[in-house]
């Protein structure tokens, strides 16, 4: 039911209903509070002391509009008086609040106590109307509050709606027949399995919780129901997916090996391994989905290539479903499409497929916004030649060219395979679940398909949003690399390193240094806590560091032709020091730049921090990376001490799982879990029961027809996906 027609809603709380979400009964209750005050720090206003941050209750008086002393700034004050006292408050600032309120109206007042000359006030403290006694306050406002235990919910608000009128709001709906029609789609026997409270007990327990285990039983409950549904759709969507037929690809022995000697290098135990996996599957009836999660520089490319191999020189079983058109050649072999984030990684991979298939007769394409190019061209075998889209499309059509490898260009309609086999996205947290399915979508049957990426993140967040994919990890890099050696810098230390850099680059290397802004001040920090920007770090650099040596800038609002000339510079060495962004993080390539000092490392992900880590692992020369730090204490130590000691991303993002809280993982948000669901990441047992019980039902009744309440809420989870 929409709110509209359950509460008389002015403009204001309309719009503010809209940005938080909410339209629907449905919505509100679902829009849980962010954290529950204890009503113990409800304070009379004569027991109140310096320093404290407190709640009270009282009348509202002597309201007027005033000039601060200090700088004029306009401010409201007002009276606060409750049966054992009165205090002051002020807004600076905030003039109009002396408006919003009328004299004599009750007020709940929330703020910290300060002291001026010897009277204690209160400044801009949070005020709103109350026309209730709140809950567990017993009878009078003031009375027994001595055996109150009740929590009260403190909502995410938006300016229009306060947390108060949430709250009421809420109770308004429990109360009301909306909540008895509710049906919970989780089955009873489920909640029964695991202990969890029932839909309508849940929704209580949440927004109004007698006691605090209540609150977390709640919460519990609607964490795993978040995880649940996801598994079920992803689960469902995967079997879906395998009902499709696929081509069997048989792995010719022989060949491969021949491939693989033609590497410079030896692969890797845990690259013969994913290899293994890709094989297997490829050698089943149902196409393969699977995620290859490997840090940065342990080889993916390889094991790409040495699958696509496996897939380019294997027949169609003939004849091909389609059948041929009259006068139409059959050039056969399977296809292999593989798509990367951007055009430099796309050029990238496409030189080195050239080079991994020169032995062979196999002509590879590449497909970016900018143009297309073939390999080998006609004429001249050795390179490639730049050739027309239309003849592109037409040549991938017919399996004439039986590599593409390209950027998002890859997907669009009019691109289509004879015999799409097996489909690579790489880099896959840069691409959207539609993205995928456009891809795999391309040819006549379902291509067995590898997603890849670098971003190391924790088990329990893989087992939920790659729910449908089954996991390798490239967990070894290639030996020989010399492990970074990764530095934490107090400030009384910076000057050393300085120096150690200077050392360096003087020697013939280059140094990144990354800051956390461009250049504007962040309007929510003090001028002196403000965290450097690029602009004004790279000139203090050239000025008081190192005015000996050229320094270049680049960040994300540069234009794209200069970024290429800074970039271009960095790369033959004409700059010495980039500073820049976190627009390094991918994609960028420079084996000279073996230095990155890392500034405001605080602001980082732990896995952001691994990837600017992984940019100076590219060369012979000991790598260093600096990391700046201004505390020396707390969970901000404790993150980049894990830095310095975590082998490899999988430990680090458990750690930062560990230290951080799920909140903050880099980048998890945008999977779109909610708060509740991150919690639920902490938690291993609670993600594999849930994995296992949708996986059980999907298995039992693959369309839910005995689950309508489940069938209904995956469909609509569906159409937003689709959209
Ligand atoms: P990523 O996993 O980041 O995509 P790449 O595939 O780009 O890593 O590989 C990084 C570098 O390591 C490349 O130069 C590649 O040729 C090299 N490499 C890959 N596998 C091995 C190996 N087993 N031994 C030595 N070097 C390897
Ligand atoms: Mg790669």
């Amino acid at each position: 039911m929409l709110l509209e027609k359950i509460f008389r809603l002015n403009p204001y709380q309309k719009r503010a209903l809209i940005k938080l979400g909410l339209l629907t009964a449905g919505d509100l209750l679902r829009h849980f509070p962010a954290r529950y005050g204890d009503v113990a720090v409800m304070k009379n206003i004569g027991d109140l002391t310096k320093g404290e941050t407190a709640v009270i209750f009282g009348k509202i008086s002597n309201l007027k509009t005033s000039k601060a002393f200090y700088k004029k700034i306009p401010m409201a004050e007002a009276k606060i008086t409750d049966e054992r006292g009165n205090i002051k408050a002020v807004w600076f600032n905030q003039p109009y609040i002396a408006k919003m309120f009328s004299e004599g109206s009750l007020v709940r007042v929330e703020g910290k106590v300060a002291l001026r000359r010897s009277d204690l006030y209160l400044s801009n403290p949070k005020i709103e109307k109350v026309d209730k006694i709140p809950i567990g306050v017993g009878e009078s406002l003031f009375g027994s509050a001595g055996d109150v235990h009740h929590l009260y919910p403190v909502y995410p608000e938006s300016r229009g709606v306060t947390s108060n009128w949430l709250y009421h709001s809420v109770q308004k709906i429990l109360k009301s027949s909306i909540l008895e029609n509710l049906t919970d789609p989780i089955p009873l026997e489920i909640l029964q399995k695991y202990n969890l409270p029932g839909l309508k007990t849940a929704l209580v327990w949440i927004h109004s919780p007698k006691t605090e285990n209540d609150a977390l039983a709640a919460r519990k409950r609607f964490a795993f129901e978040e995880v649940f549904f996801i598994q079920l759709e992803r689960q469902k969507a995967r079997r879906d997916y395998e009902q499709n037929p696929t081509f069997k690809i048989i792995t010719n022995k022989v060949g491969l090996n021949n491939f693989k000697s033609r590497f410079s290098f030896k692969p890797t135990g845990a690259q013969e391994k994913a290899l293994a996996d890709i094989f297997a599957d490829f050698e089943k009836d149902r196409p393969m989905m699977r995620l290859l999660e490997g840090d940065v520089g342990s080889g993916k490319t390889f094991v790409a290539a040495a699958a696509a191999y496996a897939a380019v020189v294997t027949r169609p079983p003939i004849p091909s479903t389609r059948g041929l058109a009259q006068g139409e050649q059959d050039f056969g072999n399977l296809q292999v499409a593989y798509m990367a984030p951007t055009e430099i990684l796309a050029r990238q991979h496409f030189e080195s497929f050239t080079e991994y298939f020169a032995h062979l007769p196999i002509n590879i394409g590449l497909i970016t916004g900018s143009g297309c190019l073939k390999f080998p061209s006609k004429t001249n075998t050795g390179e490639a030649t730049k050739i027309s889209r239309s003849q592109l499309l037409k040549w991938v059509a017919n399996g004439e060219i039986p590599i593409l490898i390209g950027t998002h260009a890859l997907i669009q309609k009019t691109v289509r395979f004879k015999h799409l086999a097996f489909a690579v996205i790489d880099e896959q947290h840069r691409f959207g679940v539609i993205q995928r399915q456009k891809l795999i979508r391309k040819g006549e049957m379902a291509p067995h398909l590898l997603s890849m990426t670098a971003t190391p993140i924790p088990r329990t967040l893989a087992l939920t949003i790659f729910g449908d994919l089954d996991l390798t990890l490239l967990d070894e890099m290639p030996p020989g690399r010399k492990p970074i050696i990764t530095d934490l810098v107090l400030p009384d230390e910076r000057q050393k390193i300085y120096e150690k850099i200077r050392v360096e680059i003087t020697a013939g290397r280059q140094a990144y240094v990354i800051c956390p802004r461009i250049d504007e001040p962040d309007p929510t920090k003090l001028l002196a806590l403000q965290a450097k920007s690029v602009k004004a770090e790279a000139k203090r650099l050239k000025k008081e560091i190192f005015p000996e040596f050229e320094i270049g800038i680049l960040h994300g609002k540069l234009k794209p032709a200069e970024k290429e000339k800074v970039m271009e510079d960095f790369k033959n060495g004409a700059l010495k020091i980039l500073v820049a962004t976190s627009v390094v993080e991918v994609g960028v390539n420079v084996p000279n730049a073996t230095m990155i000092a890392i500034e405001g490392a605080e602001r980082f992900g732990l896995a952001q921090l691994h990837q600017f880590r992984g940019r100076v692992q590219r060369s012979n020369h000991q790598a260093y990376c600096f990391v700046f730090t201004e505390s020396q204490k707390g969970n901000a130590v404790r993150r980049l001490k894990a830095l310095q000691q975590a082998a490899n991303g999988f430990e680090l993002a458990e750690l930062d799982l560990k230290i951080r809280g799920a909140g903050e993982l880099a980048g998890a948000r945008q999977w779109g879990l909610s708060d509740i669901a991150m919690d639920a990441l902490k938690n291993l047992k609670m993600v594999e029961a849930a994995r296992a019980e949708a996986q059980r039902i999907i298995a039992e009744d693959p369309t839910l027809k005995n689950f309508p309440a489940l069938a209904e809420k995956i469909h609509r989870a569906e159409a937003i996906h689709l959209e």
